[in-house]
């Protein structure tokens, strides 16, 4: 299996709630688990290598 998670830039607009971890390696997280309408990606650390944001643990709406 070689499902990759897509990925997503600085200033993108956020597709889905939830915990995004960037693709440095060092698990910068970035948790979104609340509204996210209209919102758009942050810049990442300052200390982060890394270029993009990917999904790591979407959240579940209640159902
Ligand atoms: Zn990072």
């Amino acid at each position: 299996m070689s499902e990759k998670a897509p990925t997503f830039h600085p200033g993108e607009t956020v597709p889905l709630s939830g915990i995004y971890e960037c693709d440095c390696g060092q698990s910068h997280r970035w948790d979104t688990s609340t509204n996210v309408k209209n919102h758009t990606f942050p810049p990442l650390p300052e200390d982060c290598p890394g270029g993009a944001w990917a999904m790591k643990d979407p959240a579940h709406p209640a159902d």
